[in-house]
């Protein structure tokens, strides 16, 4: 691997993508749009590839963006997710380095936002992505406070609970709403300024503006905001005097009733290499965490996401992804896309084989080994016979069928032999076995809720 996580195997598919891109939309608009893009990075599944101007950023996003992340996360691709952003000019670069050397902090030179600002509040406002509105963000109990809390923000005319802080793990939803919350004042109340940046460009602006002995430039230019929001702030740290010159920033921009909102990834007593003040400070308002998922709230998710993409799935394979796909839900809608890219595609329709055939490295690495015991205890509980059932010589076929619905599911989850399961199962012949895979697979196509049955089983034994 590369310094920039670009494997060869990245490369390759990059160099296909830009190929099918080309023969997709011609000579002329792929010199024009597509070919300045530049793949700078990949990494967590995530590939980033840059354009000089927002505006070019904008227009590719909107134009060619779905297509791009189709081509990129086809097949078995280890990608679920593709970042367009404007890599800024030498200047920028230059003065990031600069910075970075004074601070101690991580400053990057680029503005990780994605599509396009209907209207540039500030210059120092990332632009906000269109997906990320109240109306696409699903609630469930895990998120049901931090949920209210924005909307309360989003609502009020002035500053409440300040600062509101955000807080939980990757992917589960921080940026979503701080967007949803900037979104929803600039609709209803437009004259009121919303400035939304990352904490690295927060303290790129800020050390600048210390170097240049200007920090009072820097004040002013936040006072005139009204609502300000900073994401990831666990980035904020570095020397004690930047520290203490953030804080006292924060505070005037609070004293003045100036709305605050940020995000961490940790509480903000477990903020590391940040000063015991300035983290005492940031919990003064309202802190609302966000938890890790729940089945349900993952399900909602998918069939919220499943009808934007007007895509046809099947509820059982969204139900199987909500099983298996529990990390974050930026991973769960990576699935869904590469699921739905794929079958759009290669023009078939979305089964649970394809999902697991598509999403087959993901799904791997979730997966947990099952024991042929726990297989047969499930399906002995299931179908409320007696776990000695399982191995006994007894043919009626109470015990028999359940007996056969254990050894197809220990085929199908366990990599046993066919003579291994037989001896699982009272020392069986592997011919026994062999016939009860076939018997299990017929009557899974003549009987639907016999089908169901055993997906369900195998799905609760997979989970
Ligand atoms: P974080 O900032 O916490 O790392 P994001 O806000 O970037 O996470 O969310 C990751 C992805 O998951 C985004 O595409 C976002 O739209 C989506 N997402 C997260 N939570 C929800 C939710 N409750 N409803 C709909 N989409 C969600
Ligand atoms: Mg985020």
């Amino acid at each position: 691997m590369t310094e920039n996580g670009l494997t060869q195997d990245i490369n390759a598919r990059w160099t296909r993508v830009r190929g099918v891109l080309r023969a997709a939309v011609g000579d002329s608009a792929y010199k024009s749009w597509l070919k300045p893009l530049n793949l700078v990075e990949y990494s967590d599944g995530v590939v980033k590839l840059s354009v000089p101007t927002r505006f070019m950023r904008d227009w590719v996003a909107n134009h060619y963006g779905e297509r791009i992340s189709a081509l990129w996360s086809d097949g078995n691709s280890p990608v679920s997710h593709v970042d367009i952003f404007v890599l800024a000019d030498k200047e920028d670069v230059r003065a990031a380095a600069a910075a970075r050397s004074a601070s101690e902090t991580t400053v990057r030179a680029t503005e990780g936002a994605r599509v396009s600002p209907e209207r540039a509040e500030d210059d120092v406002s990332a632009s906000l992505d269109p997906r990320f509105k109240f109306d696409n963000f699903v609630v469930g109990k895990p998120n049901e406070l931090a949920y209210a809390a924005a909307r309360r923000v989003a609502d009020s005319p002035t500053a409440t609970y300040n600062p509101l802080f955000l807080y939980g793990g990757v992917g589960l939803g921080k940026t979503h709403l701080m967007h949803a919350i900037a979104w929803h004042i600039r609709e209803h109340q437009p004259d009121r300024k919303v400035v939304y940046l990352s904490a690295e460009k927060f303290m790129y602006h800020f050390i600048r503006a210390l170097r240049f002995q200007d920090t009072m430039a820097f004040k002013e230019r936040f006072r005139s905001v009204d609502v300000l929001m900073i994401d990831d702030v666990q980035f904020i740290n570095g020397k004690e005097s930047t520290q203490e010159e953030f804080f006292h920033t924060f505070n005037d921009l609070v004293d003045n009733n100036r709305q605050v909102v940020v995000s961490a990834d940790k509480s903000p007593s477990d903020l590391e290499g940040m000063e015991e003040r300035l983290r005492s400070r940031l919990g003064w308002g309202l802190v609302a965490d966000i938890h890790a998922t729940s089945y349900e709230l993952r399900l909602g998710i998918l069939h919220a996401k499943k009808d934007a993409l007007e895509a046809v799935v099947p509820d059982k394979v969204l139900e199987f992804l909500a099983h298996k796909i529990t990390s974050s839900v930026r991973e769960l809608e990576g699935a869904l896309n590469r699921v739905s890219a794929h079958s759009s595609l290669i023009g078939r329709e979305i089964t649970l084989e394809s999902c697991q055939e598509v999403l087959h490295d993901l799904l791997r690495a979730s997966d947990r080994r099952v024991t042929i015991e726990e297989i047969q205890k499930r399906v002995a509980e299931h179908f409320n016979i007696r776990m000695a059932d399982m191995h006994s010589a007894r043919r009626s076929r109470a015990v028999a069928r359940p007996r056969q619905v254990a050894m197809y599911l220990s085929k199908q989850l366990t990599s046993r032999s066919l003579p291994e399961i037989g001896r699982k199962f009272g020392g069986r012949d592997h011919t026994t076995v062999m016939h009860a895979v076939k018997k299990i697979e017929e009557l899974r196509t003549a009987d639907m809720n016999f089908a169901e049955d055993v997906d369900l089983l195998r799905r609760m034994l997979e989970g």
